[in-house]
């Protein structure tokens, strides 16, 4: 018999679409799935992250061998450092002869693996990971040559390449993007529907001990923790938004409010991120939801462009640009992260709920990631790394590939604007029109300077004013450096002065 191939599968790699899986002989193959301390340890992880993670991965394994597969199972306890590691026990217990594996997500281990064939004296062979609709070849072919990067035109290509939403060769509807329908702020317009419940079966009560025990100072609530760990609960998590959330997607899709972490979004990051639903398979219910009549044209569009679009386009950025991606820094921010960024403890009520919840749960929506922690980082000139560092850790859906590109490019324009064609900076009116937390906060958005002042404003035209050269280059940005140049010398310098105090007590 031919020798048997070790197959490794990853934690974010549990699909029977993963393409080493799709090659392996249940007759002579071995499976390896190994919880390593190295991937567990890198950053400090949302505890919420390694539950689902590792509770994932153990119903996976046992679902392979009830499918007849042989597995090797390496559990935390085991005590196994890293993953080139897993591989050499597994090797020397099985006897196996080479190694196939997917390609990982994250620059970090793709280098590290280029190295394993050598180290484990086996041939290694990685696979391209086809989960992901645009190959790194496909981006690159559409990047070349262009002078700018952006998700719109990329995305249609998607559109027309897997045929979603379109009428023949046109856009349902007539129109690709359906976004200025999808901005409405939040004045407690309808019910937003309570989530249905999962309980923790035994298996990831078991992971959830582990976890407590093994990351004591990691952050995130595991009494709070309600995610799928099998493709069966996130499909029905999936459907359940696709019944009672997707009609109201659009519409409040960039609202902020008060009474909920969660809104009408999907809640479905961590499973398409980790392998327990497929990206196109979404996009194509929700084009179903639409065409049955259960939502709207824009709710449907504003969804699926989120996923064949930005999530696609974001990775394609991180793998065409990286490592030298990591290291950008446009604007020079070097401000240490305030010590309330790891207890959510600030008076700024938009800023503490979005915090207090991305530590306790692992999850906010883009809007809070984008327009209040990530625009008051940028503003207040935080360092790019630490804040980087901080997206990878705190969420539940954080991998390199798709946070970098949007912490760096997106919400901090640290990336020279291949990302986005201007800075996501807004004051603290934006949060007011977005949403209700301004009625609970202490602070007022229509105050500048002074008492009560809500320091988005301040922060926003000091941000504007030290980076006007930079700005000036950007037609977008032409109007708002004229209102900040019109205004009279003394205005300007008591704006500076109180941001200045504001970042001084940080
Ligand atoms: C600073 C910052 C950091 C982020 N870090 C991550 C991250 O580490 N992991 C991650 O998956 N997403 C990240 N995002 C993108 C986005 O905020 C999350 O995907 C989304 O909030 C997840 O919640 P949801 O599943 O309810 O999404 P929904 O709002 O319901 O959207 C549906 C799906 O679209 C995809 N999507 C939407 N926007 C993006 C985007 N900009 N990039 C990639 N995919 C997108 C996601 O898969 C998401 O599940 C980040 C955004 C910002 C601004």
């Amino acid at each position: 018999m031919t020798q048997p191939r070790l197959i490794l599968i990853l934690a974010d790699q549990l699909s029977p679409a993963n393409p080493a899986l799709v090659l392996a002989d249940k007759a002579r193959d071995v499976i390896l799935l190994a919880e390593v301390a190295e991937e567990a340890h890198y950053v400090r992880h949302n505890r919420h992250k390694i539950v689902l993670l590792f509770s994932a991965m153990r119903h996976f394994a046992k679902d392979l061998e009830r499918d007849g597969f042989s597995v090797q199972y390496l559990s935390f306890d085991r005590g196994v450092a890293s993953l080139e590691d897993a591989c050499r026990v597994a090797l020397d217990a099985t006897g196996c002869g080479e190694l196939l594996v997917c390609e990982p997500g994250e620059y970090r281990l793709a280098s590290a693996m280029a190295t394993w064939s050598g180290e484990l004296a086996v041939p290694v062979q990685i696979l391209e990971d086809r989960r992901f609709l645009a190959s790194h070849d496909q981006f690159q072919q559409w990047a070349a040559g262009r002078k700018q990067l952006r998700m719109e035109y990329f995305y249609r290509d998607m559109r027309r390449q897997y045929g979603v939403l379109l009428d023949g060769a046109e856009p349902c509807g007539g129109k690709w993007n359906y976004d200025s329908e999808n901005r409405v702020g939040w004045r407690g317009q309808c019910e937003i529907p309570e989530r249905p419940d999962l309980v923790p079966d035994a298996i990831t009560s078991e992971v959830i001990a582990l976890v407590e025990r093994g990351f004591p100072s990691n952050p995130g609530d595991l009494t709070q923790f309600r995610l799928a760990v099998t493709r069966d609960d996130a499909q029905a998590q999936f459907d359940w938004f696709c019944n009672y959330a997707l009609a109201n997607f659009g519409t409040y899709q960039d609202a902020l409010v008060e009474e909920s972490p969660w809104v009408f979004h999907s809640l479905i990051s961590m499973y398409l991120n980790c392998g327990l639903l497929e990206p196109l398979a979404v996009c194509q219910q929700v084009e179903q939801a639409w065409r049955d009549e259960r939502c709207s044209l824009a709710a449907a569009e504003g969804f699926i462009r989120q996923i064949l679009g930005w999530r696609e386009y974001v990775r394609g950025i991180y793998w065409l640009l990286m490592p030298e991606y990591a290291t950008r820094n446009t604007f020079d921010a070097r401000r240490p992260l305030p010590d309330f960024f790891w207890t959510g403890n600030t008076d700024l009520r938009c800023l503490e709920q979005a915090i207090k919840q991305s530590l306790d749960l692992g999850y906010a929506h883009h809007i809070q990631r984008l327009m209040v922690i990530g625009n008051f980082a940028l503003l207040a000139g935080l360092d790019v790394e630490a804040v980087c560092a901080w997206y990878l850790a705190v969420y539940v859906d954080a991998y390199e590939w798709v946070e970098l590109p949007n912490t760096a490019g997106m919400a901090l324009h640290a990336d020279n604007g291949a990302m986005a064609s201007k800075p996501y900076a807004a004051s603290g009116k934006y949060i007011q029109k977005q949403g209700n937390h301004c009625k609970s906060c202490r602070f007022n958005p229509a105050k500048t300077t002074g008492e009560g002042a809500c320091p988005f404003n301040s922060l926003y035209w000091h941000f504007i004013d030290r980076h006007a050269d930079y700005l000036g280059g950007n037609a977008r940005m032409g109007l708002i450096l004229a209102n900040w140049r019109k205004r009279d010398a003394a205005d300007k310098a008591s704006i500076r002065d109180w941001a200045d105090a504001f970042l001084a007590a940080l």
